[in-house]
């Protein structure tokens, strides 16, 4: 018998997919990077479906999956993935999603690429293993953006990802953008602090720096010594202060 499976990134569109095919099994592959707040959105996802998503992380060798993450092989390698070296995806993503399915044939895994998006624009899943289907169900049912976030908003399942993971992925994702990078630096300070670490631990005598994010053209310690994005204490103004004397509009907005 064929067992369906959905590639599950915590996304609109894979969070969408699940709950379009509520008899597939959801699978997510976690790097080790992943954010808290994607890692909450997979916990919701079971609570408020009851399906339980499948979680696996490690890394094959030797046709076995072992317990390592992307941050402690960076650490082990002192090598941080970049445009032109995307181990990460590879290792942690596809590689230990395929050890996985591989002991699951004949099966099928459907994943999340919409009908508006360009056919060229995102490849999803390359495995090609025999009695192994893929499928992009959301394609051929010719769901937008729209459909899916529709869908999320049914089940009270729409992610909610703060600025700084506008566009997902990992924590150290060399993809982020300078924007993405500096409103971390001031909304979670402790995750950037746990970044710095890494970045300065991959540094060697190979005389030159390597950036973690090379879309902001720094290292993490002096995108820090930039200005801010915006000035938290405005947007955060202390309780009980009374300077912003505004009229106060009613009951439940607080102004
Ligand atoms: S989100 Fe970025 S760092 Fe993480 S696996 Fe994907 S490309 Fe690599």
């Amino acid at each position: 018998m064929t067992t369906q499976f959905v590639a599950f990134s915590g996304g609109i569109d894979s969070t969408a997919l699940a709950l379009m095919l509520p008899d597939a099994t959801p699978v997510f592959t976690d790097t080790g990077d992943e954010f808290d707040e994607l890692l909450a959105h997979v916990e919701k996802f079971e609570r408020v479906t009851g399906r339980a998503i499948v979680r696996i992380q490690g890394r094959v060798v030797d046709e076995q999956l072992i317990p390592q993450t992307l941050p402690e092989y960076v650490q082990e390698a002192k090598f941080l993935p970049n445009h032109g070296a995307r181990f990460c995806t590879r290792m942690f993503k596809i590689e230990p999603m395929n050890w996985w399915l591989k002991q699951r044939l004949p099966a099928e895994l459907c994943i999340g690429l919409r009908a508006d998006e360009p056919a060229d624009e995102r490849v999803g899943n390359l495995t090609q293993l025999d009695g192994l289907g893929i499928r992009y169900p959301l394609r051929e049912a010719g769901w937008t953006r729209t459909d899916c976030i529709r869908m999320c908003l049914t089940h009270d399942l729409l992610p909610r990802n703060p600025v700084y993971m506008a566009r997902g992925g990992c924590k150290g994702c060399f993809y982020k953008r300078k924007a993405e990078v500096k409103a971390m630096v001031q909304l979670v300070p402790h995750v950037v602090d746990e970044l710095q670490a890494r970045e300065e631990a991959v540094q060697d005598e190979r005389g030159r720096y390597f950036h973690m994010f090379p879309n902001a053209g720094a290292s993490i310690a002096d995108i820090r010594a930039q200005p801010a994005l915006f000035d938290l204490s405005e947007v955060y103004r202390a309780a009980g202060d009374s300077s912003d004397k505004g009229e106060a509009c009613g009951l439940f907005c607080h102004r």
